[in-house]
């Protein structure tokens, strides 16, 4: 095998009290991939569709992550990588993530898998790093393992597999406007009050119980985040119009996807999932902003070859 088509998903990052460990991945939104194995050494990016990324290896986090780990192969050949992105750059639910992960994935299976999937979540780890200019494998984990993942530590890099509920799906709705990740960053506190500590992290330890024993109740009373939401929010148009509509249409929690804007809720089956699309599509359709909405049951498979 020379060549391999892959669908690389899109995720949603931090997950209310889950800040830079917990992330979930979808299986409606996606980009895809061809990785294709080539004569000359290094490895190259042969074709971008859908948005404008740099082609250049080093400045494409799809060629950074195949570096890495073609860097510690000793091969006489090379690799190609076409991109077809769907998921737009700095929408928050992954986009550099998800060409991360996926040129590792390819590689990983056109060399007949050498690697484990935490091994290529470490080589991804460093193309996520360009775009977001720190280590961090909150997206990759579930791109590259499918479900819930949570970053137990970054170095060792250990990442715990979340079992979830059946019937979880995600509402998802990006607004089109722009938020710089320095912006994003600018405004979380330095300082956690301890109270506030203390309710993140027993709202933590209880949404990864509710994960784990099926117990949509205890999700809903979970999914709840009281150090990073009061401050980025600010940052969302009609956040809190959205929220207070989403939970009056039966989604069993909302909060920001990753450093936004994109907004996220988790609900309980289909139905529920497509009355809180309704409820999003209420509030910003009379406004000026352009959006697009999901919705996906989460997708316990991951990255996949098509
Ligand atoms: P997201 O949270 O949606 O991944 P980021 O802001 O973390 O968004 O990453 C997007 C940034 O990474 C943009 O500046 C974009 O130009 C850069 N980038 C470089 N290569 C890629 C790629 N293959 N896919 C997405 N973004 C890329």
């Amino acid at each position: 095998m020379n060549e391999i088509k892959i669908f690389s998903p899109a995720t949603v990052a931090n997950v209310a009290c889950g800040f830079d460990v917990l992330g979930f991945c979808l299986d409606s939104v996606g980009d895809e991939m061809v990785i294709r194995k080539i004569d000359k050494k290094g490895i190259f990016i042969a074709h971008i569709e859908g948005f404008d990324l740099p082609y250049e290896t080093k400045k494409n986090v799809a060629g950074v992550s195949a570096l890495a780990m073609y860097e510690t192969l000793d091969v006489d050949f090379g690799f190609e990588i076409e991109i077809y992105k769907n998921i737009k750059p700095g929408s928050g639910i992954g986009s550099s993530a998800a060409s991360a992960v996926g040129s590792v994935f390819g590689m990983n299976e056109l060399l007949g898998r050498p690697f484990n999937k935490t091994q290529l979540t470490e080589f991804a780890i460093k193309g996520e790093a360009l775009a977001s200019k720190c280590e961090h494998a909150d997206n990759l984990a579930p791109a590259l393992f499918g479900g819930f993942t949570l970053v137990k530590s970054v170095s060792p890099l250990k990442i715990l597999e979340i079992p979830c509920p059946d019937d979880l799906y995600a509402t998802i709705i990006h607004p089109q406007i722009e938020i710089k990740t320095s912006e994003a960053r600018a405004v979380l506190p330095k300082d956690v009050p301890l109270n506030d500590a203390i309710t993140q992290w027993s709202n933590l330890g209880s949404l990864v119980h509710g994960l784990h024993t099926n117990d949509y109740d205890l999700i809903k009373d979970s999914l709840q985040d009281v150090i990073i939401e009061p401050h980025r929010s600010k940052l969302i148009p009609y956040y809190n119009e959205v929220k207070n509509e989403v939970l009056a249409a039966g989604a069993l929690g909302a909060c920001i996807s990753g450093s936004g804007p994109s907004i996220f809720t988790l609900n309980k089956g289909l139905e529920t999932s497509k009355k809180v699309a309704n409820a999003m599509k209420k509030v910003y359709q009379n406004t000026n902003i352009e959006f697009d909405i999901h919705i996906s049951k989460i997708n316990t498979q991951g990255i996949k070859i098509i």
